[in-house]
């Protein structure tokens, strides 16, 4: 990029996508060059599951809390929280109401807050503290002065939210977030804290026959198995597919006491879903 003057005398600058519709292919794919910078390659992302962990209390909450505050000695950890029982619930009025996704997602949002809002207070004593999610652009500092910061992992698409290929519940939830977030800074890990030992072939809460998949399944192979079930939105799976930074995510069983901290030391524990390209 440089500055070009022209036949008149005056200056231009030349850069390299100036006239384009930013369609081209060709184009699109040399803007794909080189590494994307990773912001903050030492973070462990994690999400607290609203459905699968917080509506279950106290008992399930803060244990999970504490494995969390223990890894905080030696890891820099942002955690986020999901919406859960009272997001589904939202969903269903506003359904019946014919509301259109965009207002579903942004509804559901501020019950994700909600989640943070309390996650952070209950670890006031431990340097806990509810950042928004334009405050994520001072998180290295938040994690300078010892903080353990937590946000909602609703992602804020809101009214804007896509509208989903089947029914109405926004695609976008609180796992394509949460994924999205790590991708954005270029974090170390992604994981997502949930009440199952990892990914099994249907429902295990619905159907005792369910059979576990494995520790590690390749994206492409979980979505050619078209599960009619998963637990994680089936978003989040487009979503690791085109990423640059982050080539995979876990689903942990947040509810047997050590599980998280074997996560974050990079033990295998419940299922890890990866790519192998790109
Ligand atoms: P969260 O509250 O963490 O977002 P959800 O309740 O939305 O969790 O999704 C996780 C749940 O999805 C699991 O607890 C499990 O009951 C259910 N589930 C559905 N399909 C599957 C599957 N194929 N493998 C594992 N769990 C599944
Ligand atoms: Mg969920």
């Amino acid at each position: 990029m440089g500055l070009k003057r022209d036949k008149s005398g005056k200056l231009h600058i030349e850069s390299p996508l100036m006239g384009e519709s930013l369609m081209d292919k060709g184009l699109l794919a040399k803007t794909g060059i080189g590494p994307v910078f990773r912001i903050m390659p030492n973070l462990i992302v994690v999400k607290i599951g609203g459905q699968s962990i917080i509506d279950r209390g106290k008992n399930a909450l803060i244990p999970i809390l504490e494995e969390l505050v223990e890894a905080r000695k030696q890891n820099d950890i942002l955690i986020t929280t999901g919406g859960g029982t009272r997001a589904r619930h939202v969903y269903a009025i506003a359904t019946e109401l014919g509301m259109p996704a965009g207002v579903l997602s942004s509804l559901a949002s501020s019950i994700s807050e909600q989640n943070a809002l309390m996650v952070a207070m209950v670890l006031g004593p431990s340097g806990g503290i509810k950042i928004g999610h334009d405050d994520l652009t001072k998180l290295s500092h938040y994690l300078r002065l010892g903080c353990l910061p937590v946000t909602h992992a609703m992602p804020p698409y809101g009214l804007f939210e896509i509208p989903p290929e089947l029914g109405r519940i926004p695609p976008h939830r609180t796992d394509a977030g949460v994924f999205l977030l790590s991708e954005v800074l270029g974090a170390r890990k992604c994981i997502l804290i949930k009440d199952e030992h990892g990914l099994y072939s249907t429902d295990p809460k619905k159907d005792e026959k369910a059979k576990f998949i494995g520790s590690k399944i390749e994206v492409n192979e979980l979505i050619s198995l078209n599960l009619n079930d998963l637990p994680v939105e089936r978003s989040m799976l487009q979503c690791l597919k085109n990423s640059c930074n982050m080539h995979e995510f876990s689903i942990v069983n947040g509810l047997v006491r050590g599980n998280i901290t074997r996560a974050i030391a990079g033990e295998e524990v419940g299922t890890t879903i990866y790519k192998t390209s790109g």
